[in-house]
């Protein structure tokens, strides 16, 4: 990269240190459930548009689309971030916790957010030096409903057709300054199961007058935990989860039914596949034994998530050029959490890195925590990563 250009866009970012802490902590004090980002929303229309990008609101509900077109017309590149918060209620304790009541930014959107603005702010500064546009897609329902699909379906990915696609997440398990990143599966895909054992209730005192769905689903969900890891190879991972059971109100009443549910998580589409078939399985031929019957239901929800390879190379080299190569760190495992930038990356190559985001002091808890933080001092980090990865996207010639 043209060194002047790279000096400009890391002084620029350095420089927005302060605005980008007053804009996450203003998200963070002001969280929206998936959906209902309408205030977090009006906000970063608002900031896009003073930029002179062109800005498109309400897209797959509450989501923005800003436009910056660069000086010469090239390819375009989409930088996405996620704007809800989760139906948690904060024990942080900040000076700027959460305001809405059971609702919290537990998983740094609000970082997210911030970045995605910064990273417009330096953009638009450099517009006349980039050949190409870039696409911010700022979306809604991360978190509660799979946003990234509907907005897909809307065609944010068309008019101008995005060529490439790049994220970061927070990631408060690594220091500040270091990107956490891999080619391939980057996160799990992630399904829901849920299963009704229907059987005949009648007196605790008399099981042999009645089909006890309670003593069938105990067998069923031990069949489960136990057929699957010795059904498919240990090699590739499967992750079942039965996580939460409900049948009988009284302790002498055999209920007619049990009705249990879980997530199953996979790391490739082929072994995705041959899950629903073996819990059916596994069900059906557990309550045949006890002569009751069964429903079952099967979701498919996130696909695997995988970054593309030379979107990555991409990314990780920008990132060395920046930090320095002992700040850039191999994800050695994939995530059995989904994403549902999963949607993007089906359609056009893309990456999505972990920004270091660990603070120095006091104890770090993990996303989706009641006290759940991370170090702003990562958004000019992660600001300067996304600004440079698209200038070098764009001036591919450089
Ligand atoms: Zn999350
Ligand atoms: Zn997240």
């Amino acid at each position: 990269m043209d060194i002047g250009l790279k000096k400009k866009i890391k002084d620029e970012s350095a420089g927005l240190v302060d605005w980008l802490i007053e804009i996450r902590r203003d998200v963070h004090a002001h969280p929206e459930i998936g959906l209902q980002e309408t205030r977090t929303a009006a906000k970063v229309a608002e900031e896009l548009q003073r930029l002179g990008l062109e800005v498109k609101t309400g897209v797959g509900m509450t989501g923005v689309i800003g436009l910056l077109e660069g000086g010469s017309p090239g390819s375009t590149l989409a930088i996405r971030a996620d704007m809800d918060a989760l139906p948690i209620s904060e024990q942080t304790g900040l000076p700027f916790a959460s305001k809405n009541k059971g609702v919290m930014h537990a998983c740094g959107h609000d970082g997210h957010v911030a970045m995605a603005l910064g990273a417009a702010r330096v953009l638009a500064g450099l517009r006349a030096s980039l050949t190409g546009n870039v696409k911010f897609i700022m979306q809604p329902a991360e978190e509660n409903y799979g946003g990234a699909k509907d907005l897909v379906e809307e065609g944010v990915l068309e008019n101008p057709k995005v060529d490439g696609i790049i994220a970061l997440h927070i990631d408060a398990h690594e220091s500040v300054g270091k990107l956490t990143i891999k080619a391939g599966p980057l996160g799990a895909a992630a399904d829901v199961f849920m299963v009704s054992i229907n059987g005949k209730g009648g007196h605790g005192s008399e099981p042999q007058a009645c089909v006890d769905p309670i003593h069938i689903a105990a067998h069923a969900v031990t069949a489960i935990q136990s057929m699957i890891p010795r059904t498919f190879d240990a090699r590739e991972p499967v992750v079942v989860s039965v996580c939460s059971i409900q049948g009988g109100s009284a302790f002498n009443v055999i209920p007619d039914s049990v009705h249990f549910g879980g997530t199953v998580r996979t790391l490739s589409e082929e072994r995705r596949a041959e899950i629903p078939e073996k819990l059916e399985g596994i069900v059906r031929g557990i309550t045949a034994t006890f002569g009751a019957t069964y429903d079952f239901t099967y979701i498919h929800g996130a696909p695997v998530t995988a970054n593309e390879p030379g979107m990555t190379e991409l990314m990780s080299g920008v990132a060395r050029e920046l930090w320095g190569d002992d700040n850039v760190v191999e994800m050695e495992k994939p995530l059995m959490g989904s994403e549902d930038y999963c949607y993007y990356l089906q359609k056009v190559p893309g990456v999505m890195g972990m920004l270091g985001a660990g603070k120095d002091v006091g104890e770090t808890y993990p996303a989706h925590h009641p006290r759940f933080d991370f170090d702003e001092r990562c958004l000019s980090f992660g600001v300067e990563l996304l600004a440079a990865t698209a200038v070098r996207f764009l001036n591919r010639t450089d």
